[in-house]
């Protein structure tokens, strides 16, 4: 037997018994007379003492011979401590030692393992077993296993199945590049690692399973972003016989459970928004309204006098940032310079403080008026105070760029407080998105998305226009989930291929199994993936993911750990009947 007890459970009334404990060993301190040592597993730290006047000289010897992260195990007496340690919670006692045995010697680690490490992240990164060791990062795994335990809980007593299904599939097109899977035995031919199983969950519906879902590993190459991950994790969820109201309602009842049985917070009903409308008034598809500044168009207050560069902007747009006034001239100036980094890329910035007095100060006081700045102000719901901060240009990119200076200035006025929770369906998104470079049209959700009831005619004359039946579920400015109501229709399906370029033959060889499904008696269906990573973190009060998955990616989508991606030798690629341009494998 290792342990009759772990290094988290005993306490006072255990005074008196005899225990077996392993464990790390934490720290070593020798004070001559009298040596301590913590003793460390997942459940906790207890304290070790061996004295001089109780322990044999060996034993005091050997307990001097440890090193931090020894593996030990020891037999002794639990008893009580002189001086106590109440931020621990077996601070009361300590184990009187009487054998111990070094199960494995340690190497001395590369980082303390301590909640505040002397690591970087690289080296984190590369030893992550022992970063797992941390109370931070085994918090944050033993968090996500309740949070998926919940989901798994919550799900399966609203009658979702949980089916799982395959890994090596063809392209499911989710916008992104396939990872591919050469394969050995059908030379020159690939499986490709699902972007979701999209395609799958919904042969399950037609199949009559009705209600389906899966924490399932989803794969998508895409040119990494900070914090995005190769591979991510989706609650993945799919019905048969649903409507849109159907799908919300389900999930907003499982968020609202995990919220509370995590969090233990109740929320309301979730507010609901269209996407033109988040768009408007947030410059966003995914606003965080834990606060408000929202947007105030002023094209019709502010291009009636000579100031040229609002005249030739498509959007004139500003916010009243709360308690702004106060900033100095060389604040903003600052602001301003933020706003002109390539990563934002505004030309310039116009303000207004809104004064105590109740009168204005603008950058643009040569052009405007206090009439006209005063409609500004009710535009933008300023108050005394406030500082308005105006953009203008066209309407995408000064959207976004407004809507960078919305987040960051809620960062700076500690809005963004994370164990407030603000969710937020926005729903009717359109169905499809013009590439500006190409100006090929693709589906923003998925080709298999429906478009809103009798919109499909627009598709040929005004294709920016159609909706979709679908949402996406936005949590303190994060997207957690999207889904949609699908097209269960052959020859709808057939129409929306061609419509996103695909020829009948490409359609055919790429979806034909789909098409053919939605022959034999498909059933209206529709669904919904959350992103379980971005979920825990969320949920956790962090913005990280990388800290609640066990076995990350950097972000080259390297594992430094097990150094992968790494060639293979050549005899796999001769075997594969694969070739490498620069290499005469
Ligand atoms: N397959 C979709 C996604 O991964 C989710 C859905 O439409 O249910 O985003």
């Amino acid at each position: 037997m290792y342990r009759s007890h772990t290094c988290g459970e005993l306490r006072t009334p255990d005074i008196g018994t005899r225990v077996i404990l392993s464990g790390w060993v934490q720290k070593v301190r020798d004070k001559g007379f009298v040596v301590w040592v913590d003793l460390r597993d997942r459940y906790g730290i207890t304290q070790l003492v061996f004295d001089e006047q109780r322990t044999t000289a060996t034993l005091l010897a050997e307990a001097r011979k440890l090193g931090r992260e020894f593996v030990i195990q020891v037999h002794g007496e639990v008893i009580e401590r002189t001086s106590k340690n109440p931020q621990l919670s077996t601070g009361d006692i300590e184990i009187l030692v009487s054998e111990i045995k070094i199960l494995n010697p340690a190497l001395l680690p590369p980082f303390t393992i301590e909640d505040d490490t002397d690591g970087g992240t690289d080296l984190r990164m590369k030893y992550r077993y022992l970063d797992i060791r941390r109370n931070p990062i085994k918090n944050n795994l033993i968090f996500r296993s309740k949070v998926a335990m919940e989901v798994r809980k919550y799900l399966s007593e609203q009658g979702f199945i949980e089916v799982e299904t395959p890994y090596l599939i063809k392209s499911t097109p989710e916008g992104a590049r396939d990872f591919v899977v050469p394969s050995r035995m059908n030379q020159g031919q690939f499986y490709a690692l699902p972007q979701s199983p999209q395609t799958f969950k919904q042969l399950l519906m037609v199949g009559g399973l009705d209600k389906y879902f899966q924490i399932v590993k989803c794969f998508r190459d895409e040119d990494l972003r900070a914090d995005r991950q190769p591979e991510f994790t989706q609650i993945d969820c799919e019905m048969a016989f649903v409507e849109q109201e159907d799908v919300l309602n389900a999930f907003e009842g499982l968020t609202r459970h995990l919220l509370k049985e995590i969090r233990g917070i109740e929320v309301e009903k979730f507010p609901r928004m269209t996407y033109d409308e988040a768009m408007k008034t947030y410059g966003n598809d995914k606003p965080d309204i834990r606060f408000e500044m929202r947007f105030g168009e002023l094209n019709d207050v502010s291009q009636h006098r000579d100031f040229q560069i609002f005249n030739a902007a498509e959007l004139v747009v500003g916010i009243a940032v709360p308690g702004g006034a106060s900033l100095t001239r060389k604040e903003i100036d600052h602001l301003t310079d933020w706003l002109r980094r390539p990563q934002i890329g505004a030309k310039g910035m116009v303000y207004v403080r809104c004064n105590e007095d109740g009168s204005y100060k603008s950058s643009v006081d040569k052009f405007y008026d206090q009439e006209d700045l005063k409609k500004w102000a009710e535009a933008t719901n300023a108050q005394t105070g406030d500082l308005i901060c105006v953009l203008s240009g066209d309407t995408m990119s000064t959207r976004t760029q407004l809507s960078a200076l919305r987040m960051e200035m809620a960062e700076r006025l500690g809005l963004r407080n994370p164990l407030v929770f603000a969710p937020l369906w926005v729903i009717d998104f359109p169905l499809l998105e013009k590439d500006e470079e190409t100006g090929d049209y693709h589906a923003m959700h998925h080709p298999f998305t429906s478009p809103k009831p009798g919109q499909l005619e627009l598709l040929d004359t005004d294709p920016d226009a159609v909706r979709a039946n679908a949402y996406d579920l936005v949590l303190n400015g994060n997207e957690i989930g999207g889904g949609s109501i699908r097209i269960h229709d052959k020859k709808m399906q057939s129409t929306m291929f061609r419509h996103l370029g695909f020829t009948e033959e490409e359609a055919r060889a790429q979806f034909g199994f789909l098409m053919d499904a939605f022959q034999y008696g498909a059933p209206p269906h529709g669904g919904i993936a959350f992103g379980l990573d971005r979920l825990v973190a969320i949920l956790g009060g962090q913005e990280t993911i990388r800290d609640f998955i066990a076995f990350p990616k950097n972000n080259s989508g390297r594992d430094v750990m097990i150094d992968a991606p790494a060639p293979i030798d050549k005899a796999q690629l001769k075997e594969l009947n694969l070739r490498l341009e620069n290499n005469e494998g």
